[in-house]
């Protein structure tokens, strides 16, 4: 008898029969609030008439013309829509299947187009499982443990982590700074480095923002030396945050940048933008695969465009994130074991530590637990997995908000009384 293996490890429980808006169903028919949106993804809401249909009509008339062998219309159209969206100058598109083939896809394009070996990455940086997504990813040591050898030519710098480090966000970004100057000194030379590739937001490593200062700062060190500035916008893309990418938060200007996640509400498709100059170094043909820019996830992409526009979504997470935020710092102020609220947007965490200070994933996870529970999906991350995070899908509207906030102030108060 076959089974899924325990490789896997489950958040929930939960065997989903049906999803629809915000919600999803299991096979007994109950429902469940899902502020997990499958890891971010499905921003349009589960089954979005307008995607279903796309894709629907899209299943009928063409699944798979591969785009290194013929193109295909879905795949023009969408690369004509992004430019709506995508920041100026950067306007030459690669498309894949998955986050973390973004993040590959960006590393070769970093290192053939500066002809540079190395890359830094920001401690607690999520970006990916396969072996140099794996290589690049600081934010638990699951996800290292057990590959080794992994990739080479990866530096680690910190990521201004006010809580982490017990300091204020100036104090924060000074020392991430002034630490990136002397490894760029010390141990990797200007020369030899290729990209900086930072989140918008610390997602696995715990839903903690960036600033405009540390941004600004990478953006100056990237002018100075020729580095790249590489911008994993895979969770804080496409509205999430409030913004429409998480770095028009810090007025970020990125020479690459990776988008998957929310770019086709549940189809897998990932994609990266940047400068043509860069594209044009690029060795032709060393990039590509068999599914990628798929033909159904392309129209449900642009299905998915359409449904964040025309229906005020960004605005939506932005109003709605408000709400969300008010409501999980009431909870907050009524329990001292939640010591930090934060986060952009539609995408906020709950950080619980414990009467010493320590992170203190056990309760976040009970947390989790009781809110399952009673309805409320969510899921942890952090490195010691203390943070409770809520990301619900971009249509969330205010009645949800706070039946979900009455949930969770319910699930604390049984974990923490
Ligand atoms: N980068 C970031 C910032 C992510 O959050 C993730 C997924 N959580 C990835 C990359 C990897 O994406 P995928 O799981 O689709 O490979």
């Amino acid at each position: 008898m076959a089974e899924l293996s325990s490789i896997l490890k489950q958040a929930t429980g939960v065997i989903a029969a049906r999803g629809e808006g915000v919600h999803l169903y299991d096979e007994d028919g109950r429902r469940y609030l899902d502020f997990t949106a499958g890891i971010g993804v499905t921003s349009t809401g589960h089954c979005h008439p307008r995607v279903v249909e796309a894709a629907q009509r899209q299943v009928a008339t063409l699944i798979h013309a591969q785009y290194t062998t013929v193109m295909h219309r879905p795949l023009l159209d969408l690369v004509d829509r992004l430019s709506e969206v995508l920041p100026a100058g950067l306007d030459r598109m690669f498309f894949a299947n998955s986050g973390s083939e973004g993040v590959e896809a960006a590393l070769r394009l970093a290192r053939q187009s500066t002809a540079r070996p190395n890359v830094v990455v920001f401690h607690g940086g999520f970006h990916g499982r396969t072996v140099a997504a794996a290589s690049m990813t600081t934010s638990g040591t699951k996800f290292r443990a057990g590959f080794s050898p992994i990739m080479g030519g990866v530096v680690i710098a910190p990521f201004p982590n006010p809580t982490h480090y017990g300091w204020s966000e100036e104090e924060a970004t000074d020392f991430a700074l002034r630490e990136l100057d002397y490894l760029l000194q010390t141990v990797t030379t200007p020369a030899e480095t290729a990209a900086f590739f930072v989140e918008p937001v610390l997602g696995e490593g715990g839903y903690v923002p960036a600033n405009t200062r540390f941004l600004a700062g990478l953006r100056e060190r990237a002018d100075r030396h020729g580095i790249l500035l590489v911008l994993d916008e895979v969770q804080t893309g496409w509205g999430r945050t409030g913004k429409f990418w998480g770095g028009d938060h810090f007025d970020a200007r990125a020479d690459i940048l990776i988008t998957a996640k929310g770019l086709a509400s549940g189809f897998p498709l990932s994609a990266i933008a940047a400068r043509a100059d860069l594209m044009e170094k690029a060795w032709p043909g060393s990039q590509g695969g068999t599914y990628g820019a798929n033909a159904v996830a392309c129209a449900a992409a642009i299905a998915t465009l359409d449904v964040i526009l025309s229906e005020g979504l960004v605005q939506n997470s932005a109003d709605r994130g408000a709400e969300l935020r008010a409501a999980l710092r009431e909870v907050a102020s009524q329990h001292k074991n939640i010591t930090d609220v934060r986060g952009l947007g539609l995408m906020l965490g709950n950080e619980f530590r414990d009467a010493n200070g320590d992170p203190d994933g056990a309760t976040a996870a009970a947390a989790q637990q009781e809110a399952a529970k009673r309805g409320l999906l969510l899921l942890t991350c952090g490195a010691w997995g203390e943070v409770v995070r809520f990301i619900p899908a971009l249509v969330v509207d205010s009645e949800q908000v706070k039946e979900a906030g009455a949930i969770w102030a319910e699930a604390v108060t049984a974990v923490t009384a």
